[in-house]
């Protein structure tokens, strides 16, 4: 049998969107264009699923090497209550479904390797005890991957919030970052979200090497201070392998009504004149900050396609929580008669549309987005410039480095003394990407990084395949 030759690899991925649209898509890479065979451990519970992540897990043309595997379902009422922040919440359950590890990893024949993610990291126990080498891919952005590395060493020497440094936080070979950007995890160390990251990411190191999700020319500067900068040589680190952009491109469209008729609406609009408005797979605003958000798209008098959640006062990632099972009526809470006074330029989709199909899309011109991570390298694959809107996690960094230091977006700001972002500044931010000689700058270079992107996957000799050749090579060699 064909595939009992192959090399066989496993993934290991924490629940969440953003952890298994970039994994699976390297899996399916090494099925693919590398000869392995691929097993995706997915971790499961008995209460909460995702209809949106099962659609993913059951895409229809997976490669034929690639395999789905549910590791035995948690109990999640006995180990999580509701008043748990959310890392805490993700990494309890995590760590509840690896104790079938080990189990499993014998069941499988022992992989040649194992690449997890940033919060699966009790694998390094398991698999060190089985002698299997362990790879971490690290899916946000390489800003956030050198300032986890850093953080034990200034967990260690800060007393006192980091947010309450009087200067940016210099990671050493990196630009500084600003207090306001750092991420929701370490704003509060006294919180169980803070002490879940640390302990991950001080664990970072212990993987024989480092995946990330960008390319040498989107990001030169911090690369080569991951994998040269003497401080994180001595950490010691393993080298980190930039093998991306690896983004979500076959996006299960058909059968889906509601994704077709997306498709369909933007068809008939005119090249390059809709703004795509969509907060990843958690984000949600107040009401007081869509209300001004949906004013000032009325205002703009552009084309828009809106991704509508329900407002939610208390969290700005509210949707991770959502079952799918309440109903999403937008016009219950956008402002009165917004759907009707917008109907001829604007589309709005509850909950959720197909992305990747939607940025791709010759109609789409700019993208108001959460700047998640995957979002944000799927906007500029398509040569999409942003208007950066972050949220949760560590998007604010996402942002600033977009904004400031690539210049494929723009920033909205919010007034002095205001909570939220005016519908002026909305309005105004709007028009800028979309018709503007700024907007006009930053998609040829969104473009011009597109083709960067292109050029980093060829097979031909490309930065990321080469990179990510050298680790393969490697496992293949190995008794
Ligand atoms: N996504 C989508 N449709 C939506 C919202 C999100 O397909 O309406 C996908 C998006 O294309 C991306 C992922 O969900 O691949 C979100 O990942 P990201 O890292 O941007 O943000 P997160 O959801 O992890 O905050």
């Amino acid at each position: 049998h064909r595939e009992a030759m192959k090399p066989h690899v496993a993934f290991l991925s924490s629940p969440g969107m953003g952890h298994i649209i970039p994994l699976l898509e390297l899996a399916k890479r090494l099925a693919l264009h590398h000869g392995f065979k691929v097993t995706f451990l997915v971790i499961t519970t008995t209460t909460e699923s995702s209809a949106v992540q099962d659609q993913l897990l059951r895409f229809p043309t997976f490669p034929p090497h690639l395999h789905i595997h549910h590791l035995p379902p948690v109990q999640l009422s006995t180990i999580v209550t509701p008043d748990m922040p959310f890392l805490t919440r993700l990494c309890t359950t995590v760590r509840h479904s690896l104790q079938s590890l080990r189990s499993t990893l014998l069941q499988l024949g022992r992989p040649k390797a194992l690449v997890i993610d940033i919060f699966t990291t009790e694998a390094f126990d398991v698999c060190k005890d089985l002698s299997i080498p362990v790879y971490s891919f690290f899916t946000a952005s390489t800003a956030l991957l050198a300032f986890s590395l850093y953080l034990p060493k200034l967990d260690d020497e800060v007393e006192g919030e980091f947010v309450h440094l009087p200067e940016p936080v210099r990671v050493p070979g990196c630009k500084p970052i600003c207090t306001e950007d750092l991420l929701e995890q370490v704003r509060n160390r006294k919180i169980d979200d803070y002490k879940w990251y640390l302990f991950h990411a001080s664990r970072l190191p212990m993987a024989e090497g480092i995946f990330v999700n960008t390319w040498n020319d989107l990001d030169p500067d911090r690369l080569r201070a991951l994998n040269h900068e003497p401080f994180f040589r001595d950490i010691p680190m393993p080298p980190v392998h930039p093998v991306g952009p690896l983004i979500k491109r076959d996006e299960p469209v058909a059968g889906n009504t509601d994704a077709v008729a997306v498709l369909k609406w933007m068809d008939d609009q005119p090249c390059n004149s809709v703004l795509l408005v969509a907060l990843g797979s958690g984000g949600t605003l107040t009401t007081e900050q869509l209300t001004e958000l949906a004013w000032g798209l009325e205002m703009s008098q552009q084309r828009f396609v809106l991704v509508a959640r329900k407002p939610n006062e208390a969290s700005a990632s509210a949707a991770f929580f959502d079952t799918g099972r309440d109903a999403n009526e937008p016009a219950s809470y956008l402002p009165e008669e917004f759907m009707k006074r917008t109907r001829k330029s604007g589309l709005v989709v509850p909950s959720w549309l197909p992305q990747v199909a939607v940025l791709g899309h010759k109609s789409t011109a700019a993208f108001l987005s959460h700047c998640g991570w995957n979002s944000t390298l799927e906007s500029v694959v398509n040569g999409v410039p942003m208007i950066a809107w972050p949220l949760y996690a560590e998007q604010r960094m996402n942002a600033t480095v977009m904004a400031e230091e690539v210049g494929v977006a723009v920033k909205p700001a919010v007034a002095p003394g205001e909570r939220v972002i005016r519908r002026e500044e909305v309005e105004r931010v709007v028009r800028l990407v979309m018709e503007g000689g700024k907007g006009e700058a930053m998609r040829r270079r969104a473009r011009e990084l597109q083709e960067s992107a292109r050029q980093a996957l060829d097979s031909g000799g490309g930065s990321s395949h080469e990179a990510l050749c050298r680790v393969t090579d490697s496992w293949k060699s190995q008794q």
